[in-house]
């Protein structure tokens, strides 16, 4: 009989699929989401909102009044701005509108898996360069690549998931300058980075910036991404997002979190910063942890106890969910985590002191 995966794409065939592990933790520091939860007054107003709206009837076609709202937001224009089911979704969309067999992606890695994967099942190749020593972004390395391989798209994570490093914007426009490809910044964790990118997109028709509402914004379960780019190169993307991608729900939810988000999000932005560089500066005094200097919402540490078994005593002993990135390249003997709220935070630093301290290890 004919084995019918024979009909699936060889690239395909060859990847990993990805996926999440489905512990849980008391203390949920592996997903890089707001501590704090959707503010109650964000709540409240999209439900008074949502009521007296038809769920039989469709949402908007194109969520104008959501494009405007996120464009006075991102200091932009809202013909600029396409919102998505997530940023994953406009991720998929940008790559399904310039990626095919033949084409190239340069990306920085190590990095948020899922440009290569979808990159990949596309047909197109990837190509890949390594961070630098210091886990930052090789600017001439990448400058270099480009010249040589002319991408299609170059695709830069800024702050970077999993390692926190930034690009700088000289940096970037000297890469928008040498390619003749488009070059997309997932700004997924800008608002702890108190830097965009976003005003070069005046000045550069081929840049595209990514954001979402997963992280800051307090809203992953709600589903919401946006980009912003060019007018002209934001209608090709949409061509490629499905009609009615963004329910009511999340499209109500999503324009009352920027409306109060100068009052009820940026709050917790700063407390989570605050947090941040307290945490740095505790793991530092532990031994045998070093932690990487981080521009968002969570940072990466070097341990010298094999992460795995760091991930599994937090859990089973503590109640704490960490992330293993020891599969990532350059990764090996680091572990991610997300800044909580302070009492979340000292639990970790409570495991990881016990841990550490050869308590916890005696028996590994
Ligand atoms: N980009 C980066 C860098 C991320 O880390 C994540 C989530 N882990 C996403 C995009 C996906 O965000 P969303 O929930 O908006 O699809």
């Amino acid at each position: 009989m004919a084995n019918p995966l024979d009909k699936i794409k060889p690239q395909v065939r060859g990847l990993k699929a990805y996926t999440l592990r489905p512990d849980r933790g008391a203390v949920k520091l592996n997903q890089n989401e707001n501590p704090w939860g959707a503010p109650e007054a964000v709540r409240r107003e999209t439900l008074r909102r949502l009521e007296g709206r038809a769920w039989s009837r469709y949402p908007d076609f194109v969520p104008a009044s959501l494009h405007e709202r996120l464009a006075r937001f991102a200091g932009w224009r809202a013909d600029g701005v396409v919102a998505g089911n997530g940023s994953n979704e406009l991720i998929q969309a940008t790559l399904m509108v310039t990626v095919g067999e033949g084409k190239r992606v340069l990306i920085s890695e190590p990095t948020f898996a899922l440009y290569r994967q979808v990159a990949t099942v596309l047909g197109g190749e990837v190509l890949s360069i390594p961070l630098d020593h210091e886990l930052d972004f090789d600017v001439s390395a990448l400058r270099e690549a480009i010249e040589r391989e002319r991408p299609d798209v170059t695709i830069l994570c800024s702050p970077n998931n999993p390692t926190g490093c930034q690009i700088k914007e000289d940096a970037l426009e000297e890469l928008l300058n040498v390619t003749s490809g488009i070059v997309v910044i997932d700004e997924a964790y800008f608002e702890f980075s108190g830097r965009t990118v976003a005003p070069l997109l005046e000045r550069h028709a081929n840049l595209a910036v990514f954001r979402t509402f997963s992280k800051a914004m307090a809203l992953a379960g709600l589903r919401v991404g946006y980009l912003l780019a060019a007018p002209e190169l934001a209608r090709e993307v949409s061509k490629a997002v499905l009609p009615y991608n963004l329910n009511l729900f999340s499209q109500t939810a999503a324009e009352v979190a920027v409306e109060l988000y100068d009052a009820e999000l940026r709050p917790t932005v700063e407390r989570i910063v605050a947090e941040r560089e307290r945490l740095y500066k505790e793991l530092q005094n532990i031994e045998g942890l070093a932690p990487v200097r981080s521009h968002a919402n969570f940072m990466v540490v070097h341990s010298s106890i094999e992460p795995r078994r760091v991930y599994d005593e937090l859990l089973e002993r503590f109640g704490v969910l960490i992330r293993d990135v020891s599969g990532y390249p350059m990764l090996k003997n680091y572990f991610r985590v997300s800044v909580g709220t302070p009492e979340e935070n000292d639990r970790l630093l409570e495991g990881l002191r016990d841990i550490f301290d050869g308590k916890g290890t005696k028996n590994l």
